[in-house]
């Protein structure tokens, strides 16, 4: 099998509500697709969601890549000449984990329908469905209780809100929430590198009676000592999310024991490939793992849930990203969501088909800093 056509279709996909956390607000999924095609007619996947916080990408230069190695690189390719391929990523594409992962992802795709087997089967095919969570943006605790409340009546069981701008009112909106809606649900949270370590100690002490699950990122991803502080002090459990990026990053957190789990998102680490080695490393030193994600398109969604319901190891995942999106780009197939559960209707690969038209009609003219 090889590849005779790769394409990338910038898009720009509305939220229906602007999303808040500590470092920005997001009004719209910006991301760019990936169509492979190989000479027997089969059509591969992959979405890039580059984001400067997170994935520490500027989107022109992540786009630019992304074009570049699907022009040189991709064309006469052998989808299953899995090491080339790898190394050539990493060795072109090191700087840019979003569009590795678009890559990786599409790859995954064609080599699943190559196979007739799911991308979830090909990874370990661990378990069906997975319990889902819906995040919560930064809001006043009136605002908050009623974004709650509308999400336990469309049937989640976990509600994950972001915090990280002023502990003190973070405190009172996690008290209302239950002493509001109660303790029938799990609650995440996620501080998105908000607080200092000592910050994060005692901001977490004071809510050790209110039911919490985890805690993300509590202080800035380059503080590790931090991190490692905050874990040691902390009564809820401590998630790292932007201090983990690709396989390498993982290294030191491991060896301070500096989380209790990781919070996996393609974007960060390349795409299924990577996340599965994240995954495991995790799991080698009893460390539990979540799948995330970006703000994306249920193309990149797809791909991560797959990655979450293939590992044992992997606890929860928080793979919201296209719930609140005002249009759909995927046709038939992939991540769907029921009764609180995440699952797919699936099919060879991703299992999923786009809709072309959309690509077309959603284009990201935009410049680079308009969210
Ligand atoms: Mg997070």
């Amino acid at each position: 099998m090889r590849i005779v056509g790769a394409a990338v279709y910038p898009v720009r996909l509305p939220k229906r509500t602007a999303f808040q956390v500590a470092y920005a607000t997001r009004t719209a999924c910006r991301s760019a697709l990936l169509r492979l095609e190989t000479e027997d007619g089969r059509v591969g996947w992959g979405e890039a969601v580059p984001v400067a916080e997170v994935t520490g990408e500027r989107r022109a230069g992540a786009y630019a890549q992304l074009e570049r190695f699907a022009r040189e690189r991709l064309p006469g390719a052998d989808p299953f000449a899995r090491e080339e391929l790898s190394v050539l990523l990493r060795q072109e594409l090191g700087a840019w984990p979003s569009a590795r992962c678009a890559v990786d992802t599409a790859l995954w795709d064609l080599r699943g329908q190559a196979l007739g087997l799911s991308l979830r089967q090909l990874l370990g095919g661990a378990r069906t469905t997975f319990r889902a969570s819906c995040s919560l943006g930064i809001k006043d605790t009136a605002a908050t209780v009623a974004e709650g409340r509308a999400l336990l009546a469309k049937g989640f069981r976990d509600l994950k809100m972001k915090i990280g701008l002023d502990p003190k009112a973070d405190a009172a909106r996690v008290k209302a929430l239950r002493a509001e809606l109660g303790r029938g649900f799990r609650l995440y949270l996620d501080a998105n590198q908000g607080y200092t370590a000592r910050e994060a100690i005692a901001f977490l002490q004071g809510l050790a009676e209110e039911g919490v699950e985890l805690v993300e990122q509590p202080v800035p991803a380059g503080d590790l000592e931090g991190l490692a502080e905050v874990s040691r002090h902390s009564p809820i459990p401590v998630v790292a999310d932007e201090a983990v990026k690709g396989p390498e990053t993982l290294v030191p957190l491991l060896a301070r024991q500096a989380a209790h789990f990781i919070n996996v998102k393609l974007a960060k680490c390349g795409g299924p490939s990577g996340a599965e080695t994240l995954v495991r490393m995790a799991e080698a030193a009893g460390m539990g793992a979540m799948v995330g994600c970006m703000i994306e398109s249920r193309v990149g969604i797809t791909a991560g849930l797959s990655v979450a319901l293939a590992l044992n190891n992997v606890r929860y995942i928080d793979l919201d990203g296209a719930f609140d999106l005002a249009d759909d780009l995927v046709a038939a197939g992939g991540a769907q969501f029921e009764c609180g559960e995440q699952f797919l209707v699936e099919g060879p690969g991703l299992g999923l088909t786009v809709d072309e038209e959309k690509l077309a009609r959603y284009r990201d003219e935009g410049p680079e800093e308009d969210q």
